[in-house]
């Protein structure tokens, strides 16, 4: 009850709860000035009805404003989401008016206004600091020198201006202050980007192949870990296929190993594009890659997107500078039975993939499970 009371006024996302909680904070203060406006200074005649009257309107446009907006959420794209600047410069006009109209609060208004600059300190942003500062000394400077030129002061005037001086000194000081926390807030905050830049960099780097942008040998080791693992539990098996380029080494003799690089990288592309979503294709090594088929319990299936990679290399230019050259692939094709290791899969996937090579090349060879009976140096069962 009472969580769904504070999560109605405050909401869920903890950043909106603490610029709501402000916002909560400053209407119990204004309500308390409602309070001693009322209770106190009005039937003590310490200030005029009107003036009574006055500060209610003004502080009623403080309550109808700021917490609808900032809990509506339609404040949530704005600069100062939590409306703190206009909140300090509405608080600040509040002490500033009272300073100017009700001589009681005289004495109280100038501490009130050092504190009311306390609330930029935790999410003003520099300028935004700067300017809410100077702007709140403006105007009781400017207060100040309308009392003074209309004679509504009845103070000593140089008592009055000492203590104009000592308040205008303590808001710079505070806005000074209140500047240089929002600059170190700015500093962490880009720190902490650039320290997430960082990190995410280095974890591309440490999964993925510098040259193909395809994942390295020791991430496709993890996610055969994990396919094993969720294998195991909903029962699904999947297929490795082990592609190797044929007479790859023989382009890089002939047109020299920056065509064969790009032949790499060309390559890596034609297989992101054409293989499943689900599919995961890693670079193994050198000239040969491994692709993860989750969900592909019959070994056909994988041969069916083999197929679909070989046609679409025969009609994709894998060098600019020789748009005739063309690659072909071997590949091994093994379907992950339950109680496989992961070895055992990649093992039977490399011996189709022998077989491949030594039955000429370009085609696609299948390797049968254990469970069915076949050793793992069982005959074809298909090939293409
Ligand atoms: P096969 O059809 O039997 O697979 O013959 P192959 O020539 O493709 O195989 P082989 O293992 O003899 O040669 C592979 C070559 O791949 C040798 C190596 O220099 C080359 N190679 C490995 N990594 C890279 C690389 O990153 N860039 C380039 N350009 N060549 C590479
Ligand atoms: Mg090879
Ligand atoms: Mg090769």
């Amino acid at each position: 009850m009472i969580r769904a009371l504070s999560e109605l006024v405050v909401g869920q996302d903890p950043r909106m709860r603490a610029r709501l909680g402000l916002c909560l904070l400053s209407m119990v203060i204004y309500v308390c000035w409602i309070f001693v406006l009322l209770g106190y200074a009005l039937p003590r005649h310490l200030i005029t009805e009107s003036t009574a009257h006055f500060f209610m309107g003004y502080i009623s446009v403080a309550l109808c404003v700021f917490y609808p907006l900032v809990r509506s959420g339609i404040t949530r794209s704005w600069p100062d989401p939590g409306l703190v600047a206009p909140q300090i410069l509405w608080a600040s006009g509040a002490m500033i008016i009272s300073y100017a109209v009700a001589p009681v609060v005289r004495s109280v208004a100038f501490q009130t206004l050092c504190l009311i600059q306390v609330f930029g300190f935790l999410s003003l942003r520099p300028k935004v600091a700067a300017w809410t500062g100077g702007l709140t000394t403006a105007m009781l400077i400017a207060a100040w020198v309308a009392m003074t030129v209309l004679g509504l002061s009845d103070a000593d005037p140089r008592a009055e201006a000492l203590k104009i001086a000592g308040s205008c000194f303590v808001l710079v000081l505070m806005t000074i202050q209140s500047r240089s926390f929002g600059l170190m807030r700015e500093r962490a905050f880009h720190a902490k980007q650039s320290l997430a830049a960082a990190a995410e960099e280095l974890r591309r780097i440490t999964v993925r192949d510098g040259l193909t942008g395809l994942y390295n040998r020791g991430h496709m080791q993890e996610r055969l870990q994990a396919e094993v693992q969720r294998a195991q539990l909903n029962g699904h098996h999947f297929s490795v296929a082990l592609i190797d380029l044929d007479h790859f080494k023989a382009i890089n003799d002939h047109h020299g190993h920056a065509v064969g690089d790009e032949v790499l990288v060309n390559f890596a592309l034609q297989g992101g594009a054409v293989l499943r979503e689900t599919d995961v294709i890693g670079r193994w090594g050198g000239e040969e890659f491994l692709v993860l088929m989750p969900e592909t319990e019959e070994a056909n299936q994988a041969q069916i997107a083999m197929t679909r990679l070989r046609e679409q290399l025969r009609s994709t230019q894998v060098s600019r500078s020789l748009p005739d050259l063309r690659v072909n692939f071997s590949c091994g094709v093994a379907t992950w039975s339950a109680r496989d290791s992961i070895e055992q899969v990649i093992e039977r996937a490399d011996q189709a993939l022998y077989r491949a090579k030594s039955g000429g090349r370009d085609r696609t060879e299948l390797q049968p499970p254990l469970t069915r009976g076949i050793t793992s140096a069982g005959q074809p069962v298909a090939s293409a």
